[in-house]
């Protein structure tokens, strides 16, 4: 069974979010640990989540992955901007362990000319900082379109950001389409090269989860821009190969393409008719 989703608001809560993904044939879904744009976050309700996880009991859907608001910055220049990164990362931990072998997900960060070197000591210091021996959140660093001055633009630098974790038993990746394609992947063309290389300099048994996501731009434009599946310059018939891929079976899939709830009912059909055990 292809375990796939999409992105979903999660300003009701979290039976509310696995109500949704359930009435548009999802089996999984994504849901920000917090308003992205800022402000204190809400503290998550017990018996919200106890219905959620009973609700995933009987009807098959898994435990949803966690995106930390894409406006923090772990390898900032300015301190405070840094340390509300910090911050808000030990807090959506601290919060995730009511959600026992949960999912998180962020983006590394911009390193703003400091240049990727700096970035990336700077983005496995503040892991350092926040990752608890004990926890049972595995988090993932996203793969990045290497738009301005992003870190995590190749899988040489995911790499070199796990090397440097000290609790790198916590880290996982998550692998978005539009990302890679746009930072140089060509995952149309030559999809088994770009996962054999991924397992070579990274290692697939760190790939806990992939974003579906076609793109607006073609290979290596480094825009990030997200689109439709089947839309953009990445192809209908790639994800099938995507969503079909041996390398991958077993994987969550989510859906981040600019849609409503219909657009992502109809996308979920679209690969999972796509894939032969769905
Ligand atoms: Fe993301
Ligand atoms: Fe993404
Ligand atoms: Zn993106």
């Amino acid at each position: 069974m292809l375990r796939i989703g999409c992105h979903l608001s999660s300003s009701k809560g979290f039976l509310d979010m696995a109500k949704t993904a359930q009435s548009i044939g999802a089996t999984t879904f994504q849901y920000f640990t917090r308003n992205p744009r800022g402000g204190a976050a809400k503290e998550w309700k017990e018996t919200d989540i106890k219905a959620m996880l009973d609700l995933f009991g009987q009807t098959g859907i898994g435990m949803p992955l966690a995106h930390a608001p894409y406006t923090i910055n772990a390898c900032a220049k300015e301190e405070r901007t840094r340390q509300f990164a910090l911050e808000t990362l030990a807090d959506d931990l601290r919060r995730l362990e009511m959600l026992p072998g949960a999912l998180y997900n962020f983006h590394p960060g911009s390193h703003v000319g400091q240049g990727a070197d700096r970035g990336i000591e700077l983005i496995a210091d503040a892991l350092n900082q926040v990752l608890e021996p004990q926890q049972h959140t595995t988090v993932l660093l996203e793969t990045m379109a290497g738009k301005g001055t992003e870190v995590g633009r190749s899988f040489e630098e995911i790499r070199r950001i796990i090397d440097k974790v000290e609790l790198s038993g916590k880290m996982g990746v998550c692998l978005d389409t539009c990302h890679v394609w746009d930072g140089g992947y060509d995952i149309v063309g030559h999809l088994d090269e770009v996962l054999q290389e991924f397992d070579s300099v990274i290692g697939l048994e760190r790939l806990k989860a992939i974003h579906v996501n076609d793109s607006m731009n073609p290979c290596g434009a480094h825009k990030d821009r997200h689109q439709k599946i089947g839309q953009g310059f990445i192809g209908e018939e790639a994800f099938g190969r995507i969503v079909n891929h041996p390398a991958l079976k077993g994987l969550p899939f989510y859906l981040e393409t600019p849609n409503e709830l219909d657009g992502y009912q109809a996308e979920i059909a679209m690969l999972r008719a796509a894939s032969p055990e769905a």
